[in-house]
């Protein structure tokens, strides 16, 4: 039974491919647990319109699925050129202004929609159009422009994004674009709201700050992909405990730091959010081919088994479901390869947690080795604020999780977390037990072949008074 629940959710990046009710239906039924809302592309009217086909489909499915809104950040992106091209070669000097009402002369100025005048500094280095132009700063000609020079043959285009791995922005990094994105995104049904370029632990206690002041409920995740997030161990801890979850950026941090960074830095966050109880999503051309082609090449089937064996909780599809040709394939690709590696591989164990084990997560720990123990068929969590249940899934059990919390937006942040399939029911002191005799009932929980009872390993802890204490052994 439990080898048909996939335990490594699958998040998928909405966009033209998957812009539609039956489309996002389609990928909610082929096996999405999550819909990243990107707030690079598209408007507030659309994510409106994405939101209510999201809800809608997972209503019909009757699963919880989580909506994240995905901060731009300091994504510093090229104005509109000239007939949207301007060849480059090694050795040109351009002038990248900031000021909109600039008269642009074509060739050698170009616009660019972020003022960085205040923040590079000569002999910095750059990158343009995903790492194809590199260049480096020269001096700052005005208080809205910049000289660089260019250090290679090639193409600009319009709108192409720039990364300066080697700048400090000063710890400021959420833009006009982010905060209008967060007092809109406010308003909206979002479970998650993601950062883009982080750097330090701080550019995540501001977001969470403002988040709290607009009363947003969503959780707060730190896209990893910037050359300082990564630049120690220290940095990287601390940005992952300021958080309630990471992703692990691959696109622009191997532009940032360079490709062969990344499978070690990927690595070494699994485990830190692992030891740290958060939230782990592994992103970025996991099945890139399949955007043209029906069938993922060998090399990616790959590189997703190794995100499950790792231990991650997610794993992301980004243009793949956004603007690929064959957005419900690559979906339905995942899946198997995720089904196939768990059902036939152990996750990898990490080192003893970093910090010393409270009760509590001693409790959730012993009731995933107990479960694997007894060979359950299911860990039922009783969670309110579902800290319960990510403490039971840091542990990486081998068999499903199902939750159980009066709070909608608990249950669709739980739809990320690895294992978990949660489902909202009122509170009573026994509504574990229950949702397990439910479950059972509709044919969801299914017994082991030639046997009468489910065996559940109920958590639990009365809401109001003690928290998580007490673990039973139910036959249901
Ligand atoms: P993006 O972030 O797709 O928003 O750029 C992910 C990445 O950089 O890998
Ligand atoms: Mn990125």
């Amino acid at each position: 039974m439990s080898k048909l629940f996939k335990r490594t959710k699958i998040l998928a990046t909405i966009g033209p491919a998957t812009n539609s009710a039956e489309l996002i239906e389609s990928a909610i039924m082929a096996g999405v647990n999550g819909c990243r809302l990107n707030c690079s592309h598209g408007s507030d009217e659309e994510r409106h319109q994405q939101i209510e086909w999201i809800r809608a489909a997972a209503a019909k499915k009757g699963r919880s699925v989580a909506i994240l809104q995905d901060l731009q950040g300091p994504k510093i992106r090229l104005g509109m050129l000239q007939n949207n091209h301007l060849d480059v070669r090694a050795g040109d000097e351009l002038i990248l202004e900031s000021d909109p009402s600039y008269e642009h002369d074509g060739s050698f100025t170009v616009p660019i929609q972020y003022n960085l005048a205040s923040k590079v500094k000569p002999g910095e280095p750059l990158s343009i159009f995903d790492g194809k132009i590199h260049a480096i700063v020269l001096e700052v000609v005005s208080p809205t422009a910049i000289r660089i020079k260019i250090e290679n043959d090639g193409f600009l285009m319009s709108k192409k994004g720039l990364n300066f791995p080697d700048t400090d922005f000063g710890g400021d990094i959420l833009t006009d674009k982010d905060l209008a994105d967060i007092a809109a995104g406010a308003e909206e049904d979002y479970d998650y709201v993601s950062l883009s370029f982080v750097q330090s632990a701080s550019d995540i206690e501001k977001l969470r700050q403002i988040l709290l002041a607009h009363g947003s409920t969503s959780r707060v995740i730190a896209k990893i992909e910037t050359k300082k997030a990564i630049s120690s161990y220290e940095n990287l801890e601390a940005i992952v405990k300021a958080s309630d979850g990471i992703m692990v950026a691959r696109g622009d941090m191997a532009v940032e730091a360079g490709a062969e960074v990344v499978p070690i830095i990927q690595r070494k966050l699994i485990a830190l959010c692992r030891a740290h109880g958060k939230l782990c999503i592994v992103a970025t051309q996991m099945l890139s081919s399949m955007v043209d082609s029906p069938e993922p090449t060998r090399a990616e089937v790959s590189d997703v088994a190794t995100a499950v064996i790792q231990g991650a909780d997610t794993v992301m599809l980004s243009d793949e479901t956004a603007n690929g040709s064959y957005p419900i394939e690559a979906i339905k690709a995942m899946k198997k390869v995720i089904l196939y590696t768990q059902n036939n591989s152990q996750i990898t164990p990490i080192n003893k947690p970093i910090e010393h084990a409270t009760i509590y997560d001693a409790i959730s720990n012993s009731a995933a080795r107990l479960a694997e123990d007894i060979d359950a068929d299911v860990i039922i969590c009783q969670t309110a604020s579902g800290a319960t249940a990510y403490a039971i899934a840091a542990a990486r059990p081998n068999l499903p999780i199902v939750s159980v919390t009066s709070n909608p937006r608990v249950a669709n942040q739980l739809a990320l977390i690895y294992a978990n399939s949660a489902f909202v029911r009122p509170y009573s002191p026994e509504f574990g037990y229950d949702l397990a005799v439910e479950l059972k009932e509709s044919g969801y929980l299914k017994t082991k072949e030639g046997v009468k009872d489910l065996i559940a390993v109920i958590v639990s802890g009365d809401n109001d008074k003690s928290g998580t204490d007490t673990i039973r052994v139910r036959n249901i």
